[in-house]
């Protein structure tokens, strides 16, 4: 008898994660990981944030904590922190009792739940996304069920800036009540957001065409520094009264990238719609993985509800956000001292994570290579995985791609 499996295929890969392997299996002394999206910090190595460390010793110490279940929805006093951190304490819908959280499994899993909530109960089939956009909107939208997966314009490849144009004309001619993904800051891949000009001009057509707002936010205070400045779209659409998803994930921001700590914080025009709301978006998690694990969200719900900590907080986002932007500087000063041809500006110019050098397959193809350099194929480079020591080795590798290889 045959296996049942015998004609399982094998998946493609994924990129992120395969370069991973091929940088950790590398031996060359050189190498350097531009790929995964995490913190690195100046010495090449993962930082747990001193705030961190200690919320986890007290919280592991504490008398009060055991190890019961949470609620299906997560621990409230997680969530709530989590929807004042996005919308701020002043927010309309706060006060009025119209935003509510559903802890979740990270940002991944906190889009998940949303796309499964309009997809299932509200029969929401057409989803848009960015182009480019994070590799896993689109898994995430299909496998909870939306079929009609379509894309806005967003890099204009030319400027190395947004097509505010094409994004606009896409989205007015976007059916209505069609989902649309939004990065809340620091656009990934680009590193390019849109000014708050350009937000009011999105949310114009985003109300009038009758399309629902799906933030994802990653990276709030991680972009800026400033979790107030890196939720202004957020907050921005919720003052105009607009109904919202924000997916959250404090991955990135409290560097909790293996805890899974993320919120789902849904916005409401009326109070009296949100038992019903929560009720079944209670039921999806329930079937999914009936509760979230606590540990993470216990150490984000400390720091996030004791001032002190909080401030401690604050000054461990201005440190990993402060040696992204030089490490931007760093780069763009050592191409510019090559004379490597192109414009660099837009290594400076861009927020967040990641930068979009512009580089294309075969210039990333050489950097990998020749140079044990690993970033991806779009020339997409995550600049924490950038120091002292390696930037020169990677400028040198970008200057030699781009004189050798046409564009
Ligand atoms: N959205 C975007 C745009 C991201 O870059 C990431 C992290 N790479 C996520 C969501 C979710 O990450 P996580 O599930 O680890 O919170």
């Amino acid at each position: 008898m045959a296996s049942i499996f015998a004609n399982v295929e094998v998946g493609p890969k994924i990129e992120v994660f395969a370069l991973n392997k091929l940088y950790v299996e590398d031996t060359s002394p050189v190498k350097v990981n531009l790929g995964v999206g995490a913190y690195r910090t100046p010495d090449g190595r993962p930082w747990v944030l001193p705030v961190v460390k200690k919320t986890e010793i007290q919280v592991a110490e504490s008398e009060n904590i055991n190890h019961e279940y949470l609620p299906v929805t997560g621990l409230e006093s997680f969530t709530k922190a989590s929807v004042r951190l996005l919308l701020g304490e002043e927010s309309a819908a706060v006060k009025e009792n119209r935003a509510h959280g559903v802890q979740a499994l990270s940002g991944t899993g906190a889009l998940r739940l949303g796309a499964e909530f309009l997809s299932r109960k509200l029969g929401r089939n057409v989803v848009y996304y960015s182009d480019p956009t994070w590799e896993n909107h689109h898994k995430v939208f299909s496998g909870a069920g939306f079929t009609d997966i379509r894309t806005y314009r967003y890099w204009n490849a030319e400027k190395r800036g947004i097509d505010i144009d094409g994004l606009l004309d896409d989205l007015k001619n976007a059916p209505e009540g069609a989902v649309i993904i939004l990065h809340a800051c620091a656009h990934n891949p680009t590193g390019c957001d849109p000014t708050q000009e350009q937000w009011k001009l999105i949310a114009d057509v985003i109300e009038s065409k009758k399309l629902f707002p799906f933030f994802d936010s990653a990276y709030q205070g991680f972009a800026s520094g400033d979790p107030v400045r890196d939720a202004f779209a957020v907050r921005y659409f919720e003052s105009r009264g607009s109904e919202l998803f924000c997916a959250q994930s404090y991955a990135k921001n409290f560097g909790l990238y293996c805890e899974r700590v993320g919120n789902l914080t849904v916005v409401q025009k009326d109070a009296a719609t949100t038992a019903a709301v929560l009720s079944q978006l209670t039921l999806i998690v329930r079937a999914m993985y009936s509760n979230p694990p606590a540990f993470g969200a216990r150490i984000v719900d400390a720091v996030l509800n004791d001032p002190i900590l909080r401030k401690e907080w604050y000054e461990c986002i201005k440190i990993m956000s402060n040696r992204i932007i030089k490490m931007r500087k760093a780069l763009y000063d050592e191409l510019v001292r090559l004379g490597t041809p192109g414009t660099w500006n837009h290594i400076v110019d861009q927020i967040g994570m990641f930068s979009y050098t512009g580089l294309n397959e075969k210039q990333v193809k050489l950097l990998i290579d020749k140079f044990h350099i690993y970033l991806l194929k779009t020339g997409r480079i995550s600049m924490s995985g950038l120091n002292e020591n390696n930037v020169s080795h990677v400028a040198k590798a970008i200057h030699e791609a781009v004189t050798t290889i046409p564009n």
